[in-house]
């Protein structure tokens, strides 16, 4: 677990952050940060161990509990979150896991939205109950539904905004309030917004993860994820015993891949967004499209919503074909550039068919309640040359017409 202490001139704008801050240099002056591939570090006197086991000096015991790389990631991701705490995690899912078990205990409640990541579904709606906790799912479009769940007293709440794969918009600041006034940490799965497109600490949630695999990393290299909050009582009382011991930990030589993948995350979430707002455009408009998912276009249902919350529509593009599944699996076959990958955030644009890959283990009738429908895709878009993807997906989508 990283504090972060300010930079001492003044607050640094993102782009800033991303390139300096967390910055340890050894006694070598090395221009790009080190990678600390060590699991233990050595005490120069048994007093000095002794002293590091008894918490009172703070130095680095053993890389289960902190990493000088690992370090530098965290301090680097709080700074551009505006969070005093960070803690990196093996995986993105590890960051799920920790956020709801290091503070749940048997007979407390969780409310989540049912427009979940499939393995944050899983852990919410398939393992929580195995530990005596009672789960609600609601419609997190819906902040009728809201009201009615956080009503009773509710130890967290956890979301997903904008959902995989339908881009849907949950109001952050309501949802915020309506958990606080039940007595519930909110949890963000701020994914698919990345840490440059959207800030749900300054829209009053408590805790915000990733998947650092996604646009954090941006390069298709390395898992790793992370936990942010400025939650004391959180971070020192129940994720920090929690990471300790149980330990899933993010490895020192994915904390400079992660690490290296923030230096350029600004500047490659800025063209991911340009390509995604030409692409959606583009869908919109061609005729073998029935409709286009993108909280950028005015056409989304929740277009103003999105715009209050984000800095810009994000990098996904979720749309539905006109055919079934036959016509859809033939775009998808006969895509040139775009790869067919469950994957997202990636240079590579990358799409995927969620009715039968990240959601084929729900239930015909939970993926209908989401509108998960057999002709709709999910684009990540990448940083290619738009015009070259343009092309890409007219080429197929004409192939796909002709039969
Ligand atoms: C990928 C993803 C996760 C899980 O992250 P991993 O790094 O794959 O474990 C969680 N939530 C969302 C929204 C994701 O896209």
């Amino acid at each position: 677990m990283s504090k972060v202490s300010e930079p001492k001139i003044k607050k640094w704008r993102a782009a800033t952050s991303l390139v300096r801050g967390g910055t340890k240099r050894s006694e070598f002056d090395e221009t790009s940060e080190g990678i600390f591939m060590t699991s233990g570090y050595v005490y120069d006197s048994a007093e000095n161990a002794e002293a590091a086991f008894k918490g009172e000096s703070t130095r680095y015991i053993y890389s289960r509990y902190a990493n000088p790389t690992v370090t530098m990631f965290e301090e680097r991701l709080a700074l551009l979150e505006g969070a005093e705490y960070c803690v990196g995690t093996s995986s993105g899912m590890a960051a799920v896991f920790a956020s709801l078990l290091s503070q749940l205990k048997a007979g407390e409640r969780v409310v989540a939205s049912h427009a979940l990541f499939g393995s944050c579904h899983y852990i919410i709606h398939d393992m929580l109950p195995n530990f005596g906790i009672d789960i609600q799912f609601v419609d997190g479009t819906d902040l009728v539904q809201w009201e009615a769940a956080l009503a009773i007293p509710t130890k967290a709440v956890f979301l997903e905004t904008p959902s995989n794969p339908t881009l849907d918009i949950i109001d952050l600041r309501k949802v915020a309030e309506l958990s606080h006034a039940a007595g519930a940490r909110l949890i963000v799965d701020n994914v698919f917004a990345t840490p440059i497109l959207q800030h749900p600490l300054e829209l009053g949630a408590d805790i915000v993860m990733y998947s650092a695999t996604k646009h954090i990393d941006g390069q298709g290299r390395a898992l790793g994820g992370a936990i942010l909050s400025n939650d004391a009582e959180f971070i020192e009382n129940c994720l920090t015993p929690f990471m300790r011991h149980t330990a899933p930990a993010m490895s020192p030589m994915n904390a400079w891949i992660l690490l290296k993948g923030l230096e350029t995350l600004e500047i490659r979430v800025e063209r991911h967004v340009q390509n995604a707002r030409i692409i959606a455009n583009f869908l919109s408009n061609h005729d073998g499209v029935e409709r286009v998912l993108y909280p950028g276009l005015d056409n989304h249902p929740q277009y103003e919503l999105a715009k209050s919350q984000m800095d810009a529509g994000g990098t996904v593009v979720t749309f539905e074909l006109i055919g079934g599944k036959q016509a859809t699996f033939k775009f998808l076959n006969t895509l040139e550039i775009v790869d067919i990958s469950n994957n997202l955030g990636d240079a590579k644009s990358l799409i995927t068919h969620p009715a039968t890959t990240t959601h084929q283990r729900l239930s015909e009738r939970d993926r209908a309640d989401l509108n998960i429908s057999e002709s709709m895709v999910r684009l990540s878009v990448g940083l290619e040359d738009y015009e070259d993807l343009l092309d890409d997906l007219d080429q197929a989508l004409k192939m796909m017409q002709r039969d």
